[in-house]
Order: C-alpha cells, then sequence, then structure tokens
C-alpha cells in the first residue's frame, strides 16, 4: 500500500482539493451497498460526521471486504470528489483499503443504533466508540480548554493542590482512606488502636474531597489562582449527580468580597457556555436529538435554547432566607416537598430546583446561608446568625457551584473551627494564613461534570466521564 501521510477526517469533510489523493484511518461505523459499489461511513474520532468511503465492489472482491463490518478499523487511500449526496462536501473514492483490525459481529457489542445508556454503562471501555458518547468527551475536553483559558486570561494561575491529604476537617466520614498497611494485620499501639504512625506517611491520610484550603494558602500570595483536578467522595450516594470521584474548579481570589465572587461565578460560567455554543455545535446538535432516546424520553428542552437563556439571562441573587420564604408559600400553597422546609434546613435538590425551575425559570445565586449547615471557614455575618456562602442553582441540576467569602479573622476563624469540631492541630498550616498577613479573600467549587450534564444535555452524571467511580463500581 502506497504511503500517503494520513488527514483526519475533519478536515478531509471541509477540504476542496478534490482530485488529490488522500490517506484516512478510522473506525466502520457501518458498510452498505450494492453487488456493485458499497459505501462505508468512517470515524476517526476527531467529528461527529463520518466520511463517506465509495468501494468498487469487483476492485477489491467480496470476500476482500467481508470483514469490514461495524467496528472494524481500515486504513484507505483513495481519491477526493465532491460529494453527490446531500449535506456532505466530500468523500473518498478508495484505491486501497487495509484491514488493521476486524470486529466480529458475533461478539462485538456495538451493532446498531439506540443501545441504552445503561448498557453503555456496562461497556464503558467501548462507549467512547458510539457517536452520543465521542460527542460528550470530546466537549469535556473543549470544556476544559474553555476554563484554562478564562482563569489564564484574566491573570490567574493555575495552583496544583495535593489529592493525598492529611487533614479531614471538611470532609468527615466521606474520604477515602490511603494507607499501605496490612489491612489483614495492620501495625498496632500497645492499646490496640492501629497505629498509623508506622503508615507510610507517618499519619492517616486520605483522598482530598478539595483543595480549597491549599488554594487559599496559594490566593495569599499569587492573588488569584484556581485549581482543577479529581476530588473523592465516600459519600453513598446514588444519585445521577453524585460520583465518587469527580472533578473540581477552585478558583480563590484575595481581596475579592463576595459580590465579586458572585460575578466572577456568573461570568465563568457563561464564558464556558458560549465557548461550548462557538466550538461545540455539531457535537451539541447531535446529542440534542440522541439523548431522547438514550434515555427513552422524548420530552426534553432543546440544547441550544438552554445554553442560550442562561448567556441571556442575569443569575438572580437571592439570599438564603429569602428563597426559604418562596419555598415556605409554595408549601401553603399546596406544593407537596419531600423534604421539610424551614429556616435552618439544607436544602434538597427538589427545593433548589423548585427556585429555579418553578419559581424564577432563571439560574439563582443563593447567599448567605445558616452558619450551622455550612463549614467552618465561611466568613461569619454580623447577625451572628448566617455566613457569608453562595450557591449557583441551575435548572435541571440543582447546585452547580458551592462557594463563599472565607473568614480572615484568627480568633473568628479558631473559634468556629473548635465549635465545630475540626481538629485544630491539623489546620494549623491553613490558620497561619490569619496569623500572617491576612486579607478577604474568597472562591468557589464548580463540579465539572455538573457543569457537562448542562452542557451535553446528558441526564446522569455517570454519562459524562470516560469511567465513573460510584458505589459498587470501580470497573475499567
Ligand atoms: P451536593 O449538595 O450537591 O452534594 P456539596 O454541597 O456537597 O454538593 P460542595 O462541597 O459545595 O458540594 O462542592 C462544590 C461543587 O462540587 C458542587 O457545587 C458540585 O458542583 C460539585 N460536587 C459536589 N459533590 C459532588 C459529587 N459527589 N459528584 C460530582 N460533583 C460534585
Ligand atoms: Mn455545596
Amino acid at each position: 500500500m502506497e504511503t500517503i501521510s494520513r488527514t483526519k477526517i475533519v478536515d478531509v469533510l471541509q477540504s476542496e482539493a478534490f482530485g488529490t489523493t488522500v490517506n484516512v484511518k478510522g473506525w466502520v461505523r457501518t458498510r452498505r451497498g450494492s453487488k456493485q459499489v458499497n459505501f462505508i461511513a468512517l470515524n476517526d474520532g476527531s467529528t461527529i460526521n463520518n466520511v463517506q468511503i465509495v468501494v468498487d465492489v469487483d476492485k477489491f472482491g467480496e470476500e476482500y471486504l467481508k470483514p469490514i463490518t461495524t467496528g472494524a478499523c481500515i486504513n484507505v487511500n483513495g481519491l477526493l470528489v465532491q460529494s453527490q449526496g446531500q449535506g456532505q462536501n466530500a468523500e473518498i473514492q478508495a484505491t486501497e483499503i487495509e484491514i488493521y483490525g476486524t470486529a466480529d459481529p458475533a461478539t462485538y457489542p456495538l451493532q446498531k443504533k439506540g443501545h441504552s445508556v445503561e448498557f453503555l454503562r456496562e461497556i464503558a471501555h467501548l462507549r467512547p466508540r458510539t457517536n452520543a458518547f465521542s460527542a460528550v468527551f470530546r466537549i469535556r475536553h473543549h470544556m476544559a480548554i474553555a476554563i484554562h483559558k478564562f482563569f489564564h486570561e484574566r491573570g490567574f494561575f493555575y495552583f496544583h493542590t495535593p489529592i493525598i491529604t492529611g487533614s479531614d476537617c471538611e470532609g468527615a466520614g466521606q474520604m477515602f482512606q490511603v494507607t499501605t498497611l496490612n489491612p489483614n494485620n495492620p501495625a498496632r499501639t500497645e492499646d490496640g488502636d492501629i497505629d498509623y504512625a508506622q503508615d507510610f506517611f507517618g499519619k492517616e491520610t486520605s483522598l482530598t474531597v478539595s483543595g480549597q484550603l491549599e488554594g487559599e494558602l496559594a490566593a495569599m500570595a499569587l492573588g488569584a489562582i484556581y485549581t482543577f483536578g479529581p476530588t473523592f467522595r465516600a459519600e453513598n450516594s446514588n444519585t445521577p449527580r453524585h460520583l465518587a470521584e469527580f472533578w473540581m474548579i477552585e478558583p480563590e481570589v484575595a481581596f475579592n468580597e463576595i459580590t465579586e465572587n458572585m460575578q466572577l461565578a456568573e461570568d465563568f460560567i457563561k464564558y464556558c457556555l458560549q465557548w461550548a455554543l462557538d466550538n461545540c455545535m455539531d457535537d451539541i446538535q447531535f446529542l440534542n436529538g440522541a439523548r431522547k432516546h438514550l434515555y427513552k424520553n422524548e420530552d426534553m428542552d432543546d440544547l441550544v435554547e438552554r445554553l442560550r437563556f442562561v448567556l441571556d439571562n442575569e443569575f438572580i441573587r437571592l439570599t438564603y432566607t429569602a428563597g426559604i420564604e418562596i419555598l415556605e408559600k409554595a408549601v401553603a400553597d399546596g406544593h407537596k416537598f419531600e423534604f421539610p422546609v424551614y429556616w435552618g434546613a439544607d436544602l434538597a435538590s427538589e427545593h433548589e430546583r423548585y427556585l429555579v425551575e418553578n419559581h424564577f425559570k432563571c439560574p439563582v445565586i443563593l447567599t448567605d446561608y445558616p452558619k450551622e449547615i455550612k463549614s467552618f471557614y465561611m466568613k461569619q455575618n454580623d447577625d451572628g446568625k448566617t455566613v457569608r456562602a453562595m450557591d449557583v442553582l441551575f435548572p435541571k441540576i440543582g447546585e452547580i457551584i458551592g462557594g463563599s467569602q472565607r473568614e480572615e479573622d484568627f480568633d473568628k476563624l479558631q473559634r468556629r473551627a473548635d465549635e465545630m469540631g475540626v481538629p485544630v492541630k491539623d489546620i494549623w498550616w491553613y490558620l497561619d494564613t490569619r496569623r500572617f498577613g491576612t486579607a478577604p479573600h474568597s472562591g468557589f467549587g464548580l463540579g465539572f461534570e455538573r457543569l457537562l450534564l448542562f452542557v451535553t444535555g446528558m441526564a446522569n452524571i455517570r454519562d459524562v466521564i470516560p469511567f465513573p467511580r460510584t458505589p459498587n463500581n470501580a470497573e475499567f
């Protein structure tokens, strides 16, 4: 076979170099046709669109073409010609075909369209080869690029916080332990307790639930930073919005007050959504239709409209207290919630979505939550009851961002940590930021997969990360 340097299908489809010989390589989506001529739809992942390979059956022989079935991988030289069919610009008349790898139709699981998302999760090693999941993972890439661009353009520094942590002040009870002790026979102290002094790090360690505390250290030096890394939570919540391993983006900004933090969050999300519209339109439009089959739900909103709507509207800013009043009124008017509504209650997803979807019909930033239901590090308001927290609530998703202005006063912070049972001895280094050159500062965490749920229109968080980690599920 003649060696010609490969062209990606995304470029072939836009090329107008008709009459030249090109090389493409990819996986066969379908092969159909007659005794004289076959049409192979070929995809190499560079775009949702396939290139059509036109094959003269006599030239290659029926026997030779037989193993070119759905899922097989082939290497094709051919003449680029203007497409006769509608929609597509260019197609390829094959001159040489090499078969890299076959995919026996008797055993290759992706034979037809219309597999359910549940089935595809069981074959997560192959699902990137479906149109829908290749679209999701291309969008995932573009969103990661958008995030880095947004912060870079605004002078934020990308800061790497550790994945293994020795402090458990944030995620008590929901952390994955990291240890090299033998689980069957761990080293023990004289009292019979497990002797972590003999563990790898000489102390108890876990996978991080958030990079925030270290992010704050960096903000107090570099001014504005963001983290973007994996976080881990052993919460046993089997919901369509929770993963045990997910990616989080956490900006932290010195001198920002809560209002500036809110504006940053709104600008950030809007930048990402605009980026999706500008760079991922083919994939978004494909998913707009495909997800209806994937989730067997015809009654889904229009994805492009969904994104444009958020871009065109200011997020509503509202205190928790005002939010509770709206919810209490809804209850009084006969609306049924599963969980009770009262001042002091942690809002459930149903409450958040009521505010966003039923009441305001618009993203909402809820602020000033009761201090009892928020973390020790949030700045305390003068009322003695609330803290300067902010959650961004989205239609279909509920909470997409959680953040706050941080308590910069050493005494107040330490007192609150004590009250909430946070082991102060483990976070002496965090408290040091307030002892030396403390400053007002704010930040938030965006769950990357929650953003992707919104952008892709997928309905389950397991379907926007390549290899989901959830209770009883760590295959692949
Ligand atoms: P939720 O109430 O939805 O469980 P949270 O309040 O525990 O979320 P935060 O600790 O505020 O979450 O984390 C910041 C952001 O990280 C959230 O706003 C959300 O977007 C995302 N997030 C939190 N937990 C998960 C999870 N288990 N899986 C995926 N994303 C998550
Ligand atoms: Mn939160």
